[in-house]
């Protein structure tokens, strides 16, 4: 059914960068002779699901959407794709994101732009933008995608359906292509928020192969499903509601802060009051990260060689300057300034600070609060083309979530309304390893 759907409707879509159907076909049949053989069967056998192009995915091409990595196929998989493998299922092809996980759109992305399938004019968010839009258009049950400063929850709020980011640790990286390493956290996009607990049973836990792994035993998060939310303390940071905020968006996170308090929950407003430093912050760590992770993709190793190389370096160069797009290349100029010899420390350090009084600013708001509730995004889906011209537009779009993966916290984003016949996402955020209040919240929204 899902291939159906992908058959009538990817044209218009274009969620998709590799489809991986014969492969899909001959695990659904393998999983259907055990079911007929009265075999035991995974929790998820069956499910179709979509992947990022930024996890590995051993024998099928991983690209980032990018054409410095058109041509590379891993000769392993991520341990979130082995971890679903082994949960039974089906992996139906990997999807579009802006190039190196890097925008807000999928405008970026080296090779196509996806549509939002609310409306096919405007953008589907990013950087998981395939993800979203493949589980908003019914291409997929539900899907993988990345996020380090809003990339699950941006394009979930925007294609109007379930996405979370888990606690930095939560989920392994191991096999997941790096932008920025100390943000980076892989989690689901589902239709709902039970699948959304059934997802994170699937893909947390320890791995030796990430050192950056917790080890947090997982509890069963559909056990967290409770319909009740009285006596939870819930902190509505007044930054997040302010200048900059679509009033038709903050009209819906208005309503839903009166659903929860009419259920019983206490809602307060609260502040985090560096929030405004946020956005800086981010974009001095993330491509300073980056610019670091981005210096493998030398034409040696991975994917695209250019051609006509007079040397080594000429080659490199050449490599470097045709395979990356322009957004990945501000990056690393960014990166690398901030990170050179002279402004180190007036840069790149300076950040890292400001990001532990950020961090601080969350500290002392769980001291009172099980959960922060705030927009996942400022506005609803805009134009394709809107903001392209406008890096800086662009990057406010994630005005609403960079501080979470600053603070290494987890959020969710789910869908809370429509404006104009597009959707609208709230977002929870909750203590390091907080997820279960979060879906305890979020199934209230059900
Ligand atoms: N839009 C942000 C950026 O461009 C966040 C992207 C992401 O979370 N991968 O860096």
């Amino acid at each position: 059914a899902v291939f159906d759907r992908i058959d009538a409707v990817e044209d218009k879509i274009k969620a998709y960068v590799t489809l991986t159907r014969d492969r899909a076909f001959a695990r659904a049949r393998e999983i259907d002779r055990k079911i007929a053989a009265g075999e035991e069967i995974p929790p998820l056998a069956g499910i179709p699901v979509a992947i990022k192009d930024n996890m590995c995915t051993r024998g099928v091409r991983t690209t980032c959407s990018s054409k410095i990595l058109y041509n590379f196929v891993p000769p392993y998989n991520a341990t979130v794709v082995e971890k679903l493998e082994a949960a039974g299922t089906v992996m139906v092809g990997k999807t579009n994101m802006d190039e190196f996980a890097m925008g807000s759109s999928t405008e970026n992305s080296g090779f196509f732009v996806t549509a939002n399938p609310w409306d096919l004019e405007r953008v589907p968010g990013g950087s998981s933008g395939g993800s979203a839009a493949a589980v908003a258009a019914g291409e997929a049950i539900t899907a993988l995608g990345s996020d380090t400063g809003g990339s699950i929850r941006q394009p979930a709020a925007l294609c109007g359906v379930v996405g979370l980011k888990p606690t930095y640790g939560a989920v392994s990286r191991y096999g997941l292509v790096a932008f920025a390493s100390s943000l980076d956290q892989i989690g689901p996009f589902t239709r709902d928020v039970t699948d959304c607990a059934l997802m994170l049973n699937a893909i947390c836990g320890h791995d030796p192969m990430d050192s950056t792994s917790a080890p947090q035993d997982i509890p069963d998060f559909t056990s967290c499903l409770r319909d009740d939310v009285k006596g939870l303390k819930i902190g509505v940071p007044r930054e997040y509601m302010g200048e900059g905020i679509d009033p038709a968006v903050k009209e819906i996170i208005g309503q839903a802060i009166k659903l929860l308090a009419s259920l019983g929950a206490e809602v307060e407003e609260t502040t985090l009051p560096h929030s405004r430093y946020a956005l800086p912050t981010y974009y001095l760590i993330a491509p300073a990260e980056a610019s670091s992770n981005l210096a493998r993709y030398d034409g040696v190793r991975y994917g695209y060689r250019a051609e006509d190389a007079r040397d080594v370096v000429d080659m490199f160069m050449k490599t470097r300057s045709q395979g990356f797009g322009p957004e990945v290349k501000r990056r690393i100029m960014l990166g690398t300034y901030a990170l050179s010899a002279g402004y180190y420390d007036a840069y790149y350090l300076k950040a890292l600070k400001v990001r532990t009084l950020i961090k601080q600013d969350f500290d002392r708001a769980f001291e009172k609060f099980d959960v922060l509730l705030a927009p996942t995004a400022p506005s609803p889906a805009f134009k394709r083309g809107e903001k392209t011209d406008d890096p800086l537009q662009m990057y406010m779009s994630d005005i609403c979530t960079l501080a979470v993966n600053l603070a290494g916290i987890p959020g969710i984003s789910i869908p809370a309304g429509f404006v104009d016949g597009l959707p609208v996402g709230l977002q929870l955020i909750g203590r390091p390893f907080g997820e279960g209040t979060l879906l305890r919240v979020a199934y209230t929204f059900e």
